[in-house]
């Protein structure tokens, strides 16, 4: 197969941006995530930016037309034709489905959707100790990436600070809410025999390693 579309699905907490990122330089393919592309349109102030402003304040989904729409788009550039790491998309069926359209379109397909599982209690853990850098957004953890310096960024020097989503019981309800998307998603590749699950509790690289591997399985 010519083609390598990999998505990527996990909650949050997971490491799934990390994960991404890390998969995508070791296939040599372009990591797509829709929150990335919905937060540079909505800088950017494009009339896609516009449509989705409103929904991300509040924490929602973005309309499946506007997202599929996006990242239709986003895959039709160049840089995707032999492939990608699709991370934060699909969140839905409706978005499954519309991408196994385009992808079918193009005589290929979804190749393989890896699922980061990691327990509950470790997520409440790892989500709760999270800080972020005001100023460049650099993400730390009290246990598992401290900065070297207490509450300052290592790359730039701006102040760290704690979302307020990132409270044990808002993280607790955030994950609930994340693991009934998710499940339906889950049901949908495992139908279609693409899915993987993947230890995400182990170091940073053994997950790398697993997830590799878990590409050519
Ligand atoms: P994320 O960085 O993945 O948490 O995405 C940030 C925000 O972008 C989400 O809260 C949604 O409002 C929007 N978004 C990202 N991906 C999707 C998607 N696949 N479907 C709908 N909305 C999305």
């Amino acid at each position: 197969m010519s083609e390598t579309y990999i998505v990527l699905l996990g909650p949050p907490g997971a490491g799934k941006g990390t994960q991404a990122a890390g998969l995508a330089r070791s296939l040599g393919l372009p990591h797509v995530a829709s929150g990335d592309l919905f937060r540079e349109a909505l800088a950017k102030g494009t009339e896609l930016g516009m449509k989705a402003k409103a929904y991300m304040e509040r924490g929602e989904l973005v309309p499946d037309d506007v997202t599929v729409a996006m990242m239709l788009e986003r895959l039709a550039k160049p840089d995707c034709a032999g492939g990608a790491i699709l991370d934060g998309f699909p969140r839905s069926q409706g978005q499954a489905r519309a991408l196994d359209e385009a992808l079918g379109a193009r005589g290929g397909g979804v190749s393989r959707v890896l699922y980061l599982r990691v327990a509950e209690e470790e997520l409440l853990a790892r989500l709760g100790g999270r800080w972020i850098c005001r100023d460049c957004q650099a993400p730390y953890h009290v246990r598992n990436q401290p900065p070297r310096v207490a509450g300052r960024c290592d790359r730039c020097g701006g102040a760290l600070y704690q979302r307020a989503d990132d409270s044990v019981d808002t993280a607790r309800e955030r994950l609930r809410v994340d693991f009934r998307e998710t499940a339906r998603l889950i049901e949908y590749y495992s139908v279609a025999g693409k899915l993987a699950e993947v230890d995400g509790e182990g170091r940073i690289e053994d997950v790398a390693e697993a997830l590799v591997a878990a590409v050519g399985a």
